[in-house]
């Protein structure tokens, strides 16, 4: 890794984080793997060497639970969703140069051959540890076999993360109140030897990694509250048939798999090294890239930042590979303002979305520009419909339409080309053939796409795009080269001539975002080549003298298919809410609802018991966000014989600055906790994924006890 910016010197890898092999694709899988296509692309433009690869997740416990409830082996399921990816991802223009899967050859090899390397050199030990157990179903209850309370934030947490509240790894035997997810029973704790991975030595080196990486500020600053509250070693293996054997036989534990964190991330580099192979290292090595200075990109979604900045970059320097330059981790995406659910059919399919005949194009601006990478962000087909009719449609394909037109009607192609002298017909670079305000202008958004791309700001390389073809149009409006054609021929050459080089530098920089469309318009202009193997510098070189008829690039998206897609979606979602038998589907990104309502508890409490918590009225005093934490936020709370200071996970489901004044309902004698190094004393009750807040609706005074 180099500290230098893109484009470096060195080959890239840039990686999205890995599909579990389980499920239908939605939006919200795609938001990342589009927007890791469209860096790596945009690295390309660059003139940074890059390769993108990825592959199927098919090992762990989401993949082993799914294919239970079908009745398969899970390498049969896997595989046969492994199949399906790989066809998907091409219709969306998600161009990888490796796709492989966690349970091939080279994975398992390169898996097993690191874990040694890490045994070897002592990073590794033997520890007893309680393990859940279902009694019933005679079997150990690794990750999502398990259900229960994250013991850092209280929220309901599934095995071995928790997803709907803190993000935080958990290890086997933390979570509280464990409840078998085959049998619904009580699990119970029971002894086992498993191996552990010395994380706890690495606090200084990830201090010091976290500090020199890029990428996106979530990335940056959550890990950096996990050191601070001090690292525990991290168990690598799992009681489970399905995933790659503990590759060093003792004896104890040569029943274990590893723990499918271990072998998912090694992925990345399985998978850069088939590509290698393929291609030949002289022209893609994948030890340089992994081995000796090559920049490493991870994209990935906000539920596994703690995976690739604790865990990942630990394992990578104690086998001596090279540390990842930059982590991006993506918000989720929303319908509605409510979080996607499989269960309650609430998404975006991909295969839905192509079915009612959009062009990826659309969809790929939508994710990548709606909101910033770590924003989340929310999809309807009002919104969608918005943003393709006004950015896409309104701007650039109208500045493209429009000159285009002009140029091919008046000039048959790019005006004065001829007459320029020294040309001799061969494409030249020709900023005096340009006015300085355009040639300016396309230099400015040279440098922003360059800047975006260096900040990891995808949504700054669209607009890099979408405001030099505002600017064409209004260029074009305010020359007005239609009244000048005749008055003043020099002149009409000269608006059109900067126009028709706006319009292929605007292709050349949204081709990342929108690539078939970016070749339309290359294809369009008569350019040679692909525009996806054109640098970025190019948008200075004089178009062809001579193209045909444009078309129309971007269609308009009409208001009443809006109407029946949001009609159909809002039905679909009702039917699913009314039949709570359907399955629930786990995916990689831990963006599922809490699905239908949870069943009823089973184990009843004593009075006594219910008297040991003590809930009180409370009025909230101050609400604020906390820095760093995507969802916590800081609430004191006056419950009339003093105020408390709480860490709530309300930030994005309420508008903080109305919740002053308003009374509350708090548990006063919860354990403090700290979260985000902010204490917390006391919790909030509120209902549900929306967290609708519990209040009195009566004049019961603040401080008064629930009872
Ligand atoms: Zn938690």
């Amino acid at each position: 890794m180099s500290s230098d910016e893109f484009p470096t010197d060195h080959p890239a890898v840039v990686t999205c984080g890995l599909p579990y092999a389980n499920g239908d694709l939605h939006i919200g899988h795609l938001r990342g793997y589009i927007g890791a296509d469209a860096f790596n692309r945009a690295l390309q433009t660059l003139g940074q060497q890059s390769a993108y690869v990825c592959g199927s997740d098919m090992h762990g416990t989401p993949v082993a639970v799914n294919a239970e409830k079908d009745g398969v082996e899970p390498e049969t399921f896997a595989l046969e969703w492994h199949d399906q990816y790989e066809s998907t991802f091409p219709q969306f223009n998600v161009d990888f140069d490796n796709y492989g899967h966690t349970h091939d050859e080279t994975n398992t090899e390169l898996t097993q051959e690191i874990v040694r390397s890490l045994d070897d050199a002592g990073y590794i030990y033997e520890k007893t540890i309680q393990v859940a157990y279902d009694p019933d179903a005679d079997q150990y209850l690794p990750d999502r076999y398990v259900e229960g309370t994250c013991p850092y934030c209280g929220e309901f947490a599934r095995g071995d993360e928790c997803d709907e509240g803190c993000q935080r790894h958990l290890e086997p035997g933390e979570i509280e109140a464990p409840v078998s997810s085959i049998t619904g029973n009580t699990a119970e704790y029971r002894e086992r030897t498993h191996k552990f991975f010395r994380v706890s030595e690495f606090e200084e080196y990830l201090t010091d990694f976290l500090d020199d990486l890029e990428g996106t500020t979530n990335a940056q600053n959550q890990p950096r509250q996990w050191i601070e509250d001090g690292l525990q070693d991290w168990c690598i293996t799992r009681d489970m048939d399905w995933g790659i054997d503990y590759p060093v036989d003792d004896g104890d534990t040569d029943d274990l798999v590893l723990y499918v964190w271990v072998d998912a991330p090694i992925e990345y580099i399985a998978s850069t090294k088939q590509y290698s192979e393929r291609v030949g290292a002289d022209e893609y090595d994948w030890e340089d890239v992994w081995k000796r200075d090559g920049e490493v990109v991870h994209i990935i979604g906000r539920d596994i930042i703690q995976h690739h900045t604790i865990f990942w970059p630990a394992m990578l320097e104690a086998a001596d590979y090279n540390a990842p330059r930059g982590i991006a981790a993506t918000g989720f995406i929303t319908i509605g303002g409510k979080g996607l659910s499989t269960s309650r059919n609430r998404a975006i399919w991909a295969k839905e979305y192509l079915d009612e005949g959009f062009h990826p194009d659309l969809l790929r601006y939508y994710l990548t520009t709606t909101g910033g990478l770590q924003q989340d962000v929310d999809f309807t087909w009002e919104a969608f419909q918005e943003k393709v009719n006004g950015e896409l449609v309104g701007t650039v394909g109208n500045f493209w339409y429009r000159s285009l037109l002009f140029a091919y009607r008046n000039y048959g192609g790019t005006p004065s080309r001829a007459e320029l002298p020294g040309t001799d017909g061969e494409p030249d670079i020709r900023p005096s053939g340009l006015s300085d305000e355009v040639h300016e202008r396309i230099q400015d958004a040279i440098a922003e796409f360059g800047d975006a791309v260096n900040d990891y700001s995808l949504r700054g390389v669209g607009r890099s795009a979408t405001e030099l073809a505002q600017f064409g149009n209004e260029y074009i409006q305010r020359h007005e080269p239609w009244k000048l054609t005749d008055d003043d021929p020099e002149q009409a050459a000269q608006v059109i001539r900067d126009c028709v080089q706006i319009a292929k530098a605007v292709a050349i920089l949204i081709e990342p975002i929108a690539p078939d469309t970016a070749q339309g318009l290359w294809d369009q202009l008569n350019e040679d080549g692909t525009v996806s193997e054109t640098l970025l510098e190019d948008a200075l070189r004089a178009p062809p003298a001579t193209f045909d008829e444009p078309n129309e690039l971007f269609a308009k998206i009409e208001d009443d298919e809006v109407d029946e897609l949001t009609a159909k979606l809002d039905d679909r979602i009702a039917t699913a809410a009314a039949d709570s038998e359907e399955a629930d589907t786990a995916d990689e990104h831990g963006d599922e609802d809490a699905g239908d309502l949870e069943a009823l508890a089973d184990d009843r409490i004593s009075f006594e018991e219910f008297q040991d918590l003590d809930i009180r009225v409370g009025r909230i005093e101050t609400a604020e966000g906390i820095d760093g934490a995507d969802d916590l936020a800081r609430l004191e709370v006056d419950i009339g014989l003093e105020t408390r200071q709480v860490v709530a996970g309300i930030k994005q489901l309420h508008d903080l600055a109305a919740l002053p004044g308003k009374k509350c309902i708090l548990l006063a004698n919860m354990e403090p906790a700290e979260l985000f190094g902010v204490e917390s004393n006391g919790m909030i009750l509120a209902a549900g994924e929306a967290a609708d807040l519990l209040t009195t609706h009566g004049d019961a005074e603040v401080g008064e006890r629930v009872r």
